[in-house]
């Protein structure tokens, strides 16, 4: 369910969004009419999703799940169970943002900058650590089950949280902020990061490279004591030491915080959750 809210409180589209996902819905046929798309997509493929129809294919290629997801969501829901041989496609293009298809008649280069949100169980029966039934499985399922996931695939994920069951009648209660108000702060975050990176050709937090890190991830002296230890017994590597900071930094931006804190640091380091087992 809050895979599904992620859509309300994405930034507005601007104007170039708006037309690269029309262009890309265009060539894939996938329009409904011919209007602009002002919407950013959402897309949540079932888990027997083929490699190509994920990335993209055909004899003239055609834009696949992770392009028509371009300045949106990408929603793979409980995530073990699609073929890893699939979710290993995913690699390349959650780096570089674009995905290049060869085929016999032509090769074509898509834009796929998307947000991957995905969903797991703890296990396969989806008890263990409950306190409400026992959990059935055995280690060796458990481990095999959370194995799906590569460590790669994994350390590409910037956040990672586990949640634990809610009674469904609590959903509603408990929650505070409205969607309109926290989509309210992210526009605000990335107007603050649009501002700072005008200069650079870059438009947010996530773009940002080893050279930019270092300008605009500053840390006082505590900060990066508890960056340094934490990296060290999490054994983090480089890619999710800069997630770490990156993710600090969007904190602080939601915060409009010009400083990156201690408590941005550390709420950053409770995100990345499977390495802190
Ligand atoms: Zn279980």
């Amino acid at each position: 369910m809050m895979a599904k809210r992620v859509k309300t409180i994405l930034p507005d589209l601007t104007f170039e969004e708006a037309l690269e996902i029309t262009k890309i819905y265009s060539i894939s046929g996938n329009m409904k009419d011919n209007f602009l798309i002002t919407k950013r997509p959402f897309r949540s493929p079932h888990h027997t999703i083929s490699a190509n129809a994920l990335i993209g294919g055909g004899k003239i290629p055609k834009p696949g799940e992770i392009s028509l997801s371009h300045s949106g969501v990408l929603f793979l829901d409980e995530l073990p169970e699609f073929n890893r041989n699939v979710l290993e496609v995913l690699r390349g293009p959650l780096e570089d943002k674009y995905v290049h298809i060869s085929r016999v008649g032509a090769s074509i280069t898509y834009p796929c900058n998307f947000m991957l949100v995905a969903s797991m169980n703890p296990c396969p029966c989806g008890y263990f650590g409950s306190k409400e039934k026992p959990c059935k499985c055995t280690e060796f399922q458990i481990k095999n089950y959370i194995n799906k996931i590569s460590g790669p695939i994994l350390d590409r994920i910037d956040i990672q949280v586990q949640v634990s069951n809610i009674k469904h009648n609590n959903c509603y209660n408990n929650y505070s902020e409205k969607s309109k108000d926290i989509k309210e702060r992210v526009n605000n975050a990335r107007k603050i990061q649009n501002e700072r990176y005008k200069k650079f050709n870059i438009f947010c937090n996530s773009e940002l490279n080893v050279k930019f890190l270092n300008e605009f991830c500053k840390l006082d002296n505590t900060s990066n004591m508890i960056l340094q230890s934490a990296a060290e017994k999490m054994n983090l590597s480089s890619r999710g030491y800069s997630k770490v900071l990156k993710v600090a930094r969007t904190i602080a931006d939601l915060e409009i915080s010009k400083e990156i804190k201690e408590d941005h640091i550390i709420e950053a380091l409770q995100y990345r959750s499977f390495e802190n087992e």
